[in-house]
């Protein structure tokens, strides 16, 4: 065994065993000062943080009062998604006014809930809010549970909610990753709010407790750190790697993403930047805004202001109500109710049916017809329409001319 080592004791390994144990000295030296400054800059993010806080803390909404309980914590989480804080506070107000406790809420019928909740959009997460309600009263004996495993069990709660819930209403520490917060971290230690970045190495890692940690954040990345960031105005840009580098790392990055999904997908999602589709396909800088009135387009040559409106009716994008019997069309709606509210009408007064309807999402001309495709959900009445799948409606929608 030790003859397979001899080689060792020559004078000549010897020499680069040393050098190899130079390097490894360097190496361990520089871990540790990777460490240092790692902590150091961890220090230094929490205290200005924390600071921010104190002075601009959004303390006074009405969901971060003490005491708040795990029910009004998940009432305002739920309603504050896609939604913004200033709009959600109305609503959040008569909401608990009506329904102040779990159990008021669970005994709630979809027509005693929507005019508490109508205006807010996504009435999918409306109908989880009233069977995560009744799942909380006939499982937990109306209390919400304290494990994140069990809150992401609810409907409508995913890991960011539950970890909200456990640390506003339980103090636990668990830090609720959204936007915000992945945008501030990303930012400042990485220098780009880049998806790959391993947050959960941060868990454990602040010593600021969760609830005032995900407070903070929350109110840093929608007051300073904004898509567009306040770098200018900012406490935290003495040692944020964004600030450093000039943004060059997002700015590479959503690039990248954007010739990705340019490359596959002709209509390429807003990445927080001016886009718009343009012309030729590539993007372009946002033109003058076109409007008939309720509906904005851009870039258009065609007047959409007398366009008639192909309405797609679903449920969730799972399933499709059709306007015929044998396979699948969507209800063509004329020009003269080519608004949010006069679409609404028409069906209304034609199928006895309350639509949610979303802003058009396409314009095309068909077969010299402007036309709007708009999406729309029904909140209230009993459809006793055909139903078609998510294929027949995808194999439609491909037989549309290009916009
Ligand atoms: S310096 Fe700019 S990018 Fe960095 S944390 Fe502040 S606002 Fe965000």
């Amino acid at each position: 065994m030790w003859e397979e080592h001899t080689e060792w004791r020559n004078p000549q390994y010897s020499k680069q065993i040393s050098r190899l144990e130079d390097s490894l000295g360097m190496t361990e030296n520089f871990v540790q000062n990777m460490r240092k400054e790692k902590k150091e800059k961890l220090k230094f993010f929490e205290g200005r943080l924390h600071d921010f806080f104190r002075r601009a803390g959004r303390e006074h909404l009405p969901w971060r009062k003490p005491g708040v309980t795990a029910y009004e914590v998940w009432v305002s989480e739920i309603m504050l998604q896609q939604t913004q804080v200033s709009r959600v506070i109305g609503y959040y107000d008569r909401f608990l006014n009506r329904f102040p406790t779990v159990e008021r809420l669970a005994a709630a019928t979809w027509e005693e809930f929507l005019p508490y909740y109508a205006g807010l959009g996504y009435y999918a997460r409306g109908r989880n809010m009233l069977k995560a309600a009744s799942v909380v009263v006939g499982e937990y004996g109306g209390k919400f549970p304290k494990d994140t495993d069990k809150l992401v069990s609810l409907p409508g709660v995913g890991p960011y909610t539950a970890a909200a819930i456990a640390s506003f209403a339980y103090g636990k520490n668990t830090v609720a990753w959204d936007t915000n917060l992945r945008r501030v971290v990303g930012r400042f230690f990485f220098g780009s709010k880049r998806s790959d970045i391993p947050f959960s190495e941060f868990e454990g890692a602040f010593r600021i407790p969760a609830k005032d940690l995900n407070g903070a954040l929350m109110d840093f990345g929608s007051a300073i750190c904004v898509a567009r960031p306040k770098c200018g105005a900012c406490p935290l840009r003495d040692r944020c790697e964004y600030f450093r580098n000039h943004g060059k790392d997002e700015m590479r990055n959503a690039k990248d993403v954007l010739e990705t999904e340019i490359r596959s997908n002709p209509t390429p999602r807003r990445l927080g930047i001016p886009f718009t589709k343009g012309r030729d396909g590539t993007g372009t800088k946002k033109t003058k805004t076109e409007t008939n009135s309720h509906f904005a387009f851009r870039n258009s040559k065609l007047s959409f202001k007398d366009a008639q409106v192909m309405l797609f009716l679903h449920e969730g994008h799972r399933k499709y109500y059709s306007s015929r019997k044998k396979g699948y069309a969507p209800f063509v709606v004329p020009a003269s109710h080519n608004t949010r509210a006069g679409i609404k009408d028409w069906f209304r007064n034609r199928y006895g049916l309350e639509l949610a309807v979303r802003p058009p999402h396409r314009k095309l001309s068909l077969k010299g017809k402007p036309t709007l495709l708009v999406n729309a959900q029904i909140l209230l009445g009993t459809p006793a329409l055909p139903t078609s799948d998510d294929a027949a409606y995808r194999i439609f929608v491909s037989t549309l001319p290009k916009a």
